[in-house]
């Protein structure tokens, strides 16, 4: 039976969990809305005991984790670093901590391309809660907002936080929703659950199987036409999976796209690419380096995949008609659907 409180807007994530027919009956999903998307989690029907009320569970683990880290709540954390920027440092709670040093991590092996000081950008743009600009941001405004982004200005010592620069704005939207994953993932591996499947908003992670004979399986969105996919992917035991899409967000100035996904080297919003699908062994991970892929495109971005334990990639470039390219790590559980011939990324060495 399938319990949903909400309706599951699945149409709107970028990666859509498979089941279908007279196996759904072997698994149990509830949905519910939380840090400003959908959630879900899906029991599975494998060995093990099931875990009642993991929904609830996950429910409040997220809540735990948006209260600190959102950019939309001004008495999180998150937003008393951002006012003390340049003074001084606050206290981070362990949840800032692990996304920053994440995010550290991330910036450095990405030169850049991931970078959570991004905010003033992202602001300017018209994302993360700032006014969609009447018209194209101009150069003066993007060079004054670029003087407040650099993630090495972010100092984490002891527990401590301190933002070098005045006005910086730290914005985690492409971070923190993996990690709550992997939070709330410990949480119920914890309780003793071991066959589920967790979706925040594309980002998701699963254990064991949804039933014995199959392993968990998502559906690669086509970013052109939303309600199709373009493969699926086959999960194994404990891997996440992220997408980033220039579909999810965007806005529409003087009648041209912008998506949500800032390139912090140039101020303006990424262009180029319309979907990055990845896989990696933690949802924190996933989710920074489906944002970075998106950022670095193909030909950097099969760079940095290769530096995460068990990364892999599908990549869809902005640009008709449909192409897939994948790196080999992923071309073992990736089936491409029919008509689709995935283009295998080869890297130089
Ligand atoms: P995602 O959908 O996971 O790719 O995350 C996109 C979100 O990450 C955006 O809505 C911003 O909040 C934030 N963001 C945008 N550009 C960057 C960037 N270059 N590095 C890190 N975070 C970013
Ligand atoms: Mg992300």
């Amino acid at each position: 039976m399938k319990q949903v409180r909400i309706t599951v807007a699945a149409m709107t994530m970028v990666a859509i969990l498979l089941g279908g027919g007279c196996r759904r009956a072997a698994t149990q999903e509830e949905g519910f809305a939380v840090m400003g998307t959908y959630a879900s989690v899906v029991a599975g029907g494998g060995e093990g005991p099931p875990v009642a009320g993991d929904a609830r569970i996950c429910e409040e683990k997220m809540l735990e984790n948006d209260s600190p880290l959102s950019l939309f709540r001004t008495d999180s954390e998150l937003c008393r670093l951002d006012a003390r920027s340049g003074p001084g440092p606050v206290r981070a709670g362990r949840h800032l901590q692990a996304n920053l040093e994440l995010a550290l991590r991330f910036g450095t092996l990405t030169g850049g391309a991931f970078d959570v000081t991004v905010g003033p950008l992202v602001k300017m743009w018209g994302f993360s809660g700032g006014q969609t600009p009447a018209e194209r941001v101009s150069r003066d405004r993007i060079e004054e907002a670029l003087r407040r982004v650099g993630y090495s200005r972010i100092r984490l010592q002891g527990g401590e936080v301190c933002l070098e620069a005045t006005n910086m704005v730290v914005d985690l939207g492409g971070i923190a929703k993996g990690y709550a994953v992997d939070v709330c993932c410990d949480e119920l591996r914890r309780r003793g659950a071991r066959n589920f499947l967790i979706n925040l908003g594309g980002n998701m992670r699963c254990f064991g199987r949804p039933e014995s004979t199959r392993p968990w399986q998502i559906g690669v969105r086509n970013p052109f036409q939303q309600a199709q996919i373009i493969g699926k992917v086959d999960l194994e035991d404990g891997v996440a999976v992220a997408t980033s899409g220039n579909y999810e967000r965007f806005v529409v100035i003087e009648g041209k796209r912008y998506a949500h996904i800032i390139d912090p080297r140039t101020g303006f919003p990424v262009e180029g690419m319309a979907g990055v699908t990845v896989l990696a062994a933690t949802a924190a991970e996933a989710d920074a380096l489906s944002t970075s892929l998106f950022v670095l495109g193909m030909k950097e971005g099969v760079k940095v995949v290769a530096a995460i334990t068990n990364g892999a990639a599908v990549f869809i470039p902005d640009r008709k008609p449909l192409e897939v390219w994948v790196v080999p790590a992923i071309t073992n559980v990736f089936r491409a659907g029919a008509g689709i011939v995935p283009q295998i990324i080869v890297t130089a060495h």
